[in-house]
């Protein structure tokens, strides 16, 4: 019998004494034969995805395509799959989310298994669900993919953040998609009609379009009820959406930007031309078009009675300010920021500086904007497992391998990778990116696990006869009974109710947004 050797003697203070603890028995209990001979017996690679959005799903896929005789288990924490692609991506772009229908095609692999209503490390902000834990999960898989997303986001550390009509834009998306953690949201839109949303990517036009847009339009859209109701007793008839840059450094794309300038009815306050290029003709493609598009404005004139919007560039935000006139007030009324002068205008990198100088509008209701954040998993401190908390990221090698810096006895740092541990999507490289990045990030991520398998690289468990693996395993060590998972069909039979209770109301579907009503379905 061959034994698994380690490639080299490692002294690593942060990991390495874990890694003995936590991984090595894994192998060790198993009486572990040498990875490649064990693969070459033909064990199937058991791969456990954390998370059921793009990145798990086109890891799922790619993984079942490139190692002969995968098998997924997909865990995700919610009774329902898909991740921003159902409670993220706007309801007026239901084309976006076809995708859909190629992950239903992974699903329905005999070599898949979806594991819902089952979250991985501690239990859920926002489920009901079962919990396990993510050493429950290593001890019977050979590979184990982070695909878990960005669940929390960024805030602005600016004083009045708390106040009554200051919301992240994170928490409005979700409640307006039916996301179950924020279906009780109740934003406030009747006390005035001006808005101001921080920050300038793709979701702060999202928020604007929801905020702007005939509710007609959405109402056949599957945006959740309780959204369509109160958007459609909106006071709100004018959206800043301020950058703390200029055009040439906005983060939101031509797509999204012309969309809105093309929203009926709907005006757009023409920006200072002093931030454009004054040669844009000169410039790359992309920037070229973009600064087209906001020199030309929207073809709508601004009148007393129309809704109308701004991109108000150069100011970041001081303080969310109540009114003066209402002593102790917890409501917001207005947004002060302060304006700000680039190191270089028309540098697509150039910084900023504030000036001082300071300008405050009327706002009943604020949303920052500013990004989404992951978070590590309950576990990854006590497995040693490295996040990086300043880049939101699980340090991985940038193909999805997850990585460490470890000494060796000469003291040299070098960085190691983690055995059978991998992520994808947002949690790999950040909350950026669509749909299509966030493929090709997966398949990255997946070709990896592939070349790794192919190799003598050594992964979690190596196969040893008669021992149960994968899901089975989970459920024998934690007692997990099946009736308190969603399988895919339990989806399926969620997905047709949604759908025909949208039928009835003239929308694509009507989704549950409590998760005990998604459950209910199921009994
Ligand atoms: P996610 O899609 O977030 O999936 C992560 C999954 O993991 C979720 O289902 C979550 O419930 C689950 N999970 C989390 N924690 C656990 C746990 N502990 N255990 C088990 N499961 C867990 N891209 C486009 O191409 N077009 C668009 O129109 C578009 N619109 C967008 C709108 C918004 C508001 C946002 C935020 C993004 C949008 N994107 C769009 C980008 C796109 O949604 C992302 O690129 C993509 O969803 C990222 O995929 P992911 O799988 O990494 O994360
Ligand atoms: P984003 O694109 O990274 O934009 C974040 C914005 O917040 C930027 O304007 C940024 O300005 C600003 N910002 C960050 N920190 C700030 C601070 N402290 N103060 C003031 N402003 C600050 O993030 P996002 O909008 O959340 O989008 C996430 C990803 O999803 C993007 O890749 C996006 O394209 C994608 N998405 C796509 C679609 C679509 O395709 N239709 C829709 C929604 C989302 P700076 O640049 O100055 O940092």
């Amino acid at each position: 019998m061959a034994y698994f050797v380690r490639p080299k003697p490692r002294v690593c203070p942060n990991w390495q004494s874990t890694l003995n603890a936590c991984f090595t028995p894994f192998w060790s209990s198993r009486g572990i034969a040498s990875a490649p001979a064990s693969r070459k017996n033909g064990s199937p690679c058991r791969i456990a995805v954390i998370g059921s959005g793009p990145a798990g799903f086109y890891t799922a896929y790619r993984a079942m395509t490139r190692i002969q005789g995968a098998k997924v288990d997909m865990y995700e924490s919610l009774p329902v799959p898909f991740g921003l692609v159902r409670f993220g991506v706007a309801p007026d772009h239901p084309e976006v989310k076809n995708c859909q229908e190629k992950f239903d095609e992974v699903a329905s692999s005999p070599d898949f298994t979806f594991i819902g209503n089952v979250s991985v490390g501690s239990p859920s902000d926002h489920t009901d669900g079962a919990s396990i834990s993510l050493s429950a999960i290593l001890r019977h898989y050979n590979a184990v993919v982070f695909a878990y997303g960005a669940s929390k986001d960024r805030a602005l550390g600016i004083p009045g953040e708390s106040l009554y009509g200051v919301y992240s834009a994170r928490e409005f998306v979700g409640w307006y998609n039916g996301l179950p953690e924020h279906a009780r949201l109740a934003p406030d839109l009747t006390q005035g009609d001006e808005a101001v949303i921080i920050g300038q990517g793709n979701v702060a036009l999202d928020v604007a379009r929801m905020l702007l847009e005939d509710v007609d339009v959405l109402r056949k859209s599957d945006i959740a009820a309780h959204a369509l109701e109160t958007l459609a007793r909106s006071r709100v008839r004018r959206v800043h959406i301020v950058g703390r840059r200029g055009p040439m450094q906005a983060a939101f794309t031509i797509k999204e930007i012309r969309e809105l300038m093309r929203l009926p009815f709907v005006a757009f306050h023409p920006i200072d031309k002093s931030l454009i290029p004054l040669n844009p003709a000169q410039l790359p493609r992309a920037p070229r078009r973009l600064m087209d598009i906001l020199l030309k404005g929207s073809p709508n004139t601004s009148s007393p009675m129309s809704k109308s919007w701004s991109l108000d560039f150069c100011l970041t935000p001081k303080t969310f300010l109540s009114s003066p006139n209402e002593p102790g007030s917890l409501r917001l009324a207005a947004t002060e920021l302060e304006h700000t002068t680039l190191s270089s205008p028309f540098d697509p990198h150039a910084y900023v500086l504030g000036t001082g100088k300071t300008v405050t509008v009327s706002s009943s209701v604020a949303f920052r904007s500013i990004g989404y954040k992951s978070v590590p998993l309950h576990g990854f401190s006590d497995l040693g497992i490295p996040f990086d908390e300043a880049r939101g990221v699980i340090s991985n090698d940038g193909r999805g391998r997850v990585q460490h810096e470890e000494r060796d006895l000469g003291a040299a740092m070098e960085l190691g990778t983690f055995p059978g541990l991998y992520c994808a999507g947002w949690v790999k490289r950040g909350p950026t990116g669509v749909i299509a990045s966030t493929m090709q990030d997966a398949f990255a991520t997946a070709d990896a696990i592939a070349q790794d398998w192919a190799s003598t690289i050594p992964f979690l468990n190596e196969p040893a006869g008669g021992e149960v693996w994968g899901w089975e395993g989970v459920q024998r060590e934690t007692g997990l009974a099946q009736a308190q998972v969603v399988n895919w069909a339990d989806w399926k039979k969620i997905d047709d109710v949604e759908r025909e209770r949208g039928r009835i109301e003239g929308k694509v579907r009507e989704k549950f947004v409590r998760i005990e009503d998604m459950l209910a379905v199921l009994k």
